[in-house]
Order: structure tokens, then sequence, then C-alpha cells
């Protein structure tokens, strides 16, 4: 009897995004079948594919780009970055594409957002990678999702709903994160049968502390929890884990550079997908991409502003794509302090990794100060021990620590460990008044 309901849900599934895919005109399905299969092949044929495609897209880069006909290889094309698309944008359009073009937005380093073109291929892989991490969750197509996310995650727009409808995904939004809101996020996603929630990895930790916080302890049909677009700690992992009793796994994407990389059972790094992108790491760690699967807008060795640490070695799982060992943020997740030493998030997060008081924290500053924000169960510790170690690193006039103040929230609400201020007093202030709005409303 299961076995049939298995059955009947898993041909339900694939009829579903057949049909989907048939709708927006993309091949999910196939490709997340080819990558299941792909996955498992060994770290050489997974390489030799990889530059089959390699040496197939820089023909077509320099047969359709302008900008690129002088060159004679890869290696001779220059780094590019958002700033050179966005003003050669006409040149970087393949011009003998003829398929569907979807129009991409991403946030920009300027606060801009960047507009790109992808194609049929690219945006096939962009669902079948998604698809594939839900999978390692434990997640069987067709079955309902709750994605908890702002909409740099699900987009906005009705076609965006009818497909998520189809998909049997329910949005839930990251900008209203207040008690009684929490509160019936966990209840609906509860009672709602959901297999997979799915969504920032700030956000669903907030759910988690919330949930393990109040007194009745509620029951989860999920399989397990998948976490995007922002840093996952372990502290937030083990947190959200014991909230919902399952898997926590993670996600990297970054769409514009063709990064699709997903974690397996192991937990030990982000298998990257390299049948989509040929990824490069400069000193430093900064990651170079190419989107060999974007045929209709070339993006070739593109600067991602992310920062990487690959790792060496290869997965127990058996899957030969290779480890991203650890994200450590984007590039402008870095405090600078006026003497020019510069630190990472991976910084503060290495520093407060092993004190079980410190949930999660954000760090802010300007020219002069640093404030580290802590959100802790215990409150009046003694933090002058790093806030020495902070000062052997990092010169400011003053470091101060505040106890469980909101956090300062980016446009995009996604949580940043690093945000740089006009003034770290004002956003401080702006913190307390939030908590004396919510005092006087108790
Ligand atoms: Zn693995």
């Amino acid at each position: 009897m299961i076995e049939e309901k298995e059955i009947l849900q898993q041909w339900r599934g694939n009829v579903g995004f057949g049909l989907i895919d048939a709708i927006r005109r993309i091949h999910s399905l196939k490709f997340l079948q080819d990558l299941e299969v792909i996955q498992f092949e060994s770290p050489n044929a997974i390489k030799r594919r990889q530059m089959i495609l390699l040496e197939a897209y820089v023909d077509l880069v320099r047969r359709y780009s302008p900008l690129y006909r002088e060159y004679e290889s890869f290696t001779q094309f220059p780094i590019i970055d958002k700033v050179f698309a966005n003003e050669n944008r006409e040149l970087l359009l393949n011009r003998g594409y003829l398929g569907k073009l979807f129009r991409k937005k991403t946030g920009g380093s300027t606060g801009q957002p960047f507009v790109y073109m992808t194609g049929v291929r690219s945006q096939s892989y962009l669902w079948a990678g998604i698809l594939l991490n839900w999978k390692v969750a434990g997640y069987r197509l067709g079955e309902p999702v709750a994605m908890l996310a702002g909409p740099s995650l699900f987009g906005s727009g009705y076609k965006q709903l009818i497909n998520y409808k189809l998909m049997n995904v329910r949005l839930f939004s990251a900008f209203d994160m207040s008690s009684e809101k929490l509160g019936a996020y966990g209840d609906e996603i509860s009672r709602g049968g959901y297999r997979l929630l799915y969504g920032y990895s700030s956000a669903i930790h907030q759910l988690a502390l919330h949930l393990l916080a109040v007194p009745v302890r509620q029951r989860f049909g999920l399989r397990g929890v998948v976490c995007t677009a922002e840093v996952l700690t372990q502290g937030m992992r083990e947190t959200i884990e014991a909230a919902f009793g399952v898997p926590c796994f993670n996600q990297y994407g970054c769409n514009d550079a063709g990064i699709s990389a997903y974690e397996c059972e192991q937990k030990n790094g982000l298998h990257l997908i390299t049948t989509r992108c040929y990824p490069e790491i400069l000193e430093g760690g900064r990651l170079i991409s190419t989107d060999m699967s974007n045929d209709a807008f070339f993006l070739p060795r593109y600067d991602t502003g992310d920062l990487v640490t690959m790792s060496a070695e290869s997965c127990p799982c058996g899957r030969g794509f290779p480890l991203i060992k650890e994200v450590v943020g984007r590039s402008n997740d870095l405090v600078k302090d006026q003497a020019g030493h510069v630190v990472s998030s991976l910084f503060f997060t290495a520093l407060f990794m092993a004190d079980a008081r410190i949930l999660q924290f954000q760090v802010l500053f300007d020219n002069k100060q640093l404030a580290v924000i802590l959100h802790c169960g215990e409150t009046r510790s003694n933090w002058t021990g790093y806030i020495d170690r902070i000062r052997s690193s990092l010169v400011f006039d003053s470091i101060t620590f505040a106890e469980n103040a909101a956090f300062v929230k980016s446009p995009n609400a996604k949580h940043r460990f690093i945000m740089q201020v006009d003034d770290v007093e004002s956003e401080l202030a702006k913190t307390a008044e939030t908590h004396r709005q919510v005092d006087s409303v108790k």
C-alpha cells in the first residue's frame, strides 16, 4: 500500500514537473535526471566533460561576441564583473541564440540591481541544481515545500506565483518575522503537511529559535531543511535540526556566474556542479566563474565577489563533483579599519563558533567604531576577552558589544554578518528604538 502511494506520488511529481517544464519551456527534469547519474562519475570523468563543454563555449563566445574575437584562448579572456557587463550588454548578448530568453535581476555591489539574460540551458540547470539539493534532503518531486525567503529568491509577479503553485511550493515572507508571524508560520508548516523547508539561513534559524523558545513543541512532517543565500554556521544548523527534528543542508548558488552547489549527506562541503560552470579561484579565495550553460548572454570569467575555499579531498559519498569547503562570504562581508587592516566574516565566525552562549551575531562598523550585536541566551556576560582579541587585529576608537539588540536588516531582508554603516551609534539607537516600541506594545 505504501509502495503504491509512493509510486503514485512519484508519477504525480514527474507529470507535474513535466508540465511545469513545458509551460516554462525549459528542461529541468531532464537535466535533473542527467545530474543524478553524472554526480557519481569519477572526478576525472567529470573533468573531461567539463573541458569539452568549455571548448565549445569558448568557440561560441569568440564567434558571436565581437568583444572576444581577438582572443585566441580562454586564458586570454579578461576577468570581468557587473560593471563591465552593464557597460557591454549589447556585445555580450549572443545574436546567434534563437531560443527563449530569461531576464534576470540580481543585487549589485553598488546597490543598483544588475540585469542579465540567460537561456533555456542555464534556466534548466538552475532548477535541476535546486531540485538535486532538495532530493538529497529527502524531498520527492511534487511534495509540498515551505519556502521562507525574500523576493530575491522567489521573485515576484504572477508567472512566478503560478510556477510555485504548480510546484507545490508555498511562500512565507522573510520580511515579516515578528513573534506573532513566526508563531503562525510554525503552525502552518506543522499542519500543512510540508515535507521540505527551504529558504534563507537566517530566517529559518530565527524560526527555529522561536519554536524552541515556546512552551509547546510542535510536530513537523518534514524530511529535511535546505538553507540557502546566506552563511549557515554550525551553531545555526544545530538549532535548526533541534527545532525541526530533521537534517539541515546547506546550498550555495550564484546564478549570474552559473554557480550551483549542494551539500550531500556527508556535509563535508558543497559539491559544485562543474558541468555547468568552470570555476577559478584567485589568490585570497576570490571565486571567478564561467557559466558554460549560458549560451544566450556571455559572462566568461565573471567575478562573483564571493570568497571560497576549495577542498582537495574527495567526498566519501562517491560524488565526483569537487567540494567547496567553505563559502567565506561576500567580499563585501569584510571589515576594514582606518589603518587598512581587513578581516572577513570568517574571523568572527571562528571567534564565536565554540561559544555556546552566542546564537548569532552581526558586526556593524564605520570609520571609528565597531559594534558587535550578539543574540545570546545568557545576558550580562563579560565580553572583554573578545574585545581584546578584535583589538589585536583591528584598529577602532571604540569596540562595543550589544546583547540582544535587533539586527540591522539589509534592503533585501537577507541577514548580513558584516555591515558597513554611516554611523554605528545611530544604527544602534534605531535598534534600541525598535526594542522600546516592542516593549510598549507588550
Ligand atoms: Zn559528498
